[in-house]
C-alpha cells in the first residue's frame, strides 16, 4: 500500500501564518507510489493543525490498472502514523514485530519516536483511505517506538449525524488512543443541516471533506480542499446540503515547536534529518528491521547534501 507519503519540496516550503476567521485551502494533488493522492496539509501557509502535520486523502485507487499496492520497509522520527481507512483492507508490520492488518472503522497508531521502520501491503482491492501524521513534541520525540491497533472507536452524537472518535474526545465520546499532545480526530457522517461540533477553544482545527463539501463557518471547503480554524471557537458549524456527507474534523492544542520535515522523517533542523538519512542507508540499528517480503525502500539524497562528495 502507498501509504507512506514522503514529504517532497512543496510540503517543506510550508510555514504558519496566524488565521483571523475560517479559510478554506485547495490541496496539492501527487502521487505516492502510482496511488492518487490529495495532499491537504502541509498546506500554503500551514504547516500544523495541533500536532497534525501531514494528511494525504489515498485512492481510491485505479480498479483498471490494480496494480499490488504496497510500500516496503522505510524508517521513520519524530512522528506517528494515524492511519484510518474507508474501504478496502491493509497489513501493517514495523521492526517492533508488530503484524496488523485494518479494516475501515479500525485505526492503526504507529509512533516512531527516535527510530522505527514500517511496511504496508494492501489486501483487498478497492482502496481508499487516510494517512495522517502527528508530530511528537520534544518531550517524547526522543524516546521509544510503539505501535497500537483499536479494532473498536467510540460514536459520538451530533445535532444532524454522527462521528466515530479515533483520537481525544468529542461530543462526550473519549477515543482510546494513546497521543503525546491534546488532539481531537473524528470521522464525521453528516446529514443536511448545520451541525455545531463543540471543540475545545484551546485547539486549532481543521474540516477535511471526504465525500461531499461543507460549509465550515463561512467558508465553503469542497473535497480535495482542507477548511483551517483558528482557536477561540466552543461550538463550530458545519453545514451540509445533502444526507451522507462526509469529512474529518482533526484539531489540537497548538504545537508551539517549529518542525521540519523531509521524506519520512520529523525533525528540527536538517543535521538530524542528515543523521537519520545515514543510518537508514548504513542499515544501524536505529530503525530494526521489518518482517515482510517486500523491498526496502532507500531515501534520496537529501537535497541540501546533494552535490557534497
Ligand atoms: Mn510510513
Amino acid at each position: 500500500m502507498r501509504i507512506s507519503g514522503p514529504v517532497q519540496q512543496p510540503d517543506t516550503e510550508c510555514a504558519d501564518e496566524p488565521l483571523a476567521t475560517v479559510e478554506a485551502r485547495e490541496g496539492r494533488s501527487t502521487e505516492v507510489g502510482g496511488l492518487p493522492v490529495a495532499r491537504v496539509l502541509p498546506t500554503k501557509g500551514r504547516r500544523t493543525v495541533g500536532a497534525w502535520c501531514f494528511v494525504d486523502l489515498m485512492g481510491p485507487m485505479d480498479a483498471q490498472d490494480p496494480d499490488p499496492l504496497e510500500v516496503g520497509p522505510h524508517p521513520h522520527i519524530g512522528l506517528s502514523t494515524v492511519t484510518w481507512l474507508l474501504e478496502g483492507e491493509a497489513l501493517h508490520t514495523d521492526s517492533l514485530g508488530t503484524e496488523q492488518p485494518i479494516r475501515p472503522g479500525q485505526l492503526n497508531l504507529m509512533t516512531a519516536g527516535h527510530g522505527i521502520s514500517h511496511a504496508e501491503l494492501a489486501a483487498e482491492p478497492p482502496f481508499r483511505g487516510v494517512q495522517l501524521w502527528l508530530a511528537q513534541p520534544e518531550a517524547t520525540r526522543h524516546g521509544a517506538s510503539r505501535f497500537e491497533h483499536h479494532a473498536h472507536l467510540p460514536r459520538a452524537t451530533l445535532d444532524h449525524g454522527e462521528a466515530v472518535v479515533f483520537a481525544g474526545g468529542l461530543a462526550g465520546a473519549v477515543a482510546p488512543t494513546t497521543t503525546d499532545t491534546e488532539v481531537v480526530a473524528g470521522d464525521l457522517r453528516l446529514r443536511r443541516g448545520t451541525t455545531l461540533l463543540p471543540v475545545d477553544p484551546r485547539f486549532e482545527l481543521a474540516v477535511v471533506p471526504m465525500e461531499g463539501r461543507v460549509k465550515v463557518g463561512e467558508a465553503i471547503v469542497e473535497p480535495g480542499w482542507i477548511g483551517l480554524v483558528p482557536p477561540g471557537v466552543e461550538e463550530l458549524p458545519v453545514e451540509v446540503e445533502r444526507d451522507g456527507v462526509r469529512a474529518l474534523l482533526l484539531g489540537g492544542v497548538p504545537l508551539g515547536e517549529r518542525i521540519q520535515m523531509w521524506w519520512n522523517f520529523v525533525a528540527r533542523d536538517r543535521e538530524e534529518m542528515t543523521i537519520a538519512y545515514r543510518e537508514w542507508a548504513q542499515r544501524t540499528d536505529r530503525f530494526g528491521s521489518v518482517p515482510t517480503p517486500l523491498e526496502r525502500i532507500e531515501a534520496p539524497v537529501p537535497p541540501w547534501l546533494a552535490g557534497q562528495a
